[in-house]
């Protein structure tokens, strides 16, 4: 899980994990484990979730945390534009340097973006390609998840 500080990264797997939601926000300090059983495509997989700490820059992570990930999501706040703002760049970095590995971006806190503005706001925004993601109510997560999991088979 990477993305920008407060995007919602240990929400989403708290979400999918625990099925629960926190208002409060408690920073994380460098990495949460969290493992979820599911069953995809008739096989039985285990998703050993990394909840990274948050940066405003992939390249800023501590590479230790990245190597030998089977596959990354990217999370952005979509109600926090500077989340965004670099997206392309970070995207390119994890790109380069883990090439061969899945990258999902996750666009979160749909909840707070007017539905009858959606689109026309993920198109302004050149974020077409995210998935958009509610960790408040569920939208998406656990499709999300277990689209990369689909991937990884
Ligand atoms: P992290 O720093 O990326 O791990 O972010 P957190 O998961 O700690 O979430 C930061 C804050 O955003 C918390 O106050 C959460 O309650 C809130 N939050 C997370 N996901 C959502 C969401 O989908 N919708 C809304 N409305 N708030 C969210
Ligand atoms: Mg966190």
């Amino acid at each position: 899980m990477l993305g920008h500080f407060g995007v919602g990264k240990t929400s989403l797997v708290r979400r999918y994990v625990d099925a629960a939601f926190d208002e409060d926000y408690l920073v994380t300090l460098g990495v949460q484990v969290k493992k979820k059983d599911v069953t995809v495509d008739d096989q039985n997989v285990s998703l050993i979730i990394w909840d990274v700490e948050g940066n405003r820059s992939v390249s800023q992570t501590r590479q230790s945390y990245l190597v030998g990930s089977s596959a990354f999501v990217y999370v952005i706040d979509l109600s926090r534009p500077e989340t965004f703002e670099f997206l392309n760049d970070n995207l390119e970095f994890i790109t380069s340097n883990y090439p061969d590995v899945p990258i999902q971006v996750f666009g979160n806190k749909v909840d707070l973006i007017d539905d009858d503005n959606l689109d026309e706001y993920l198109e302004k925004n050149k974020l077409t390609s995210a998935l958009v993601t509610s960790a408040k109510n569920g939208q998406n997560v656990a499709l999300g998840f277990e689209n990369l999991a689909i991937q990884l088979l």
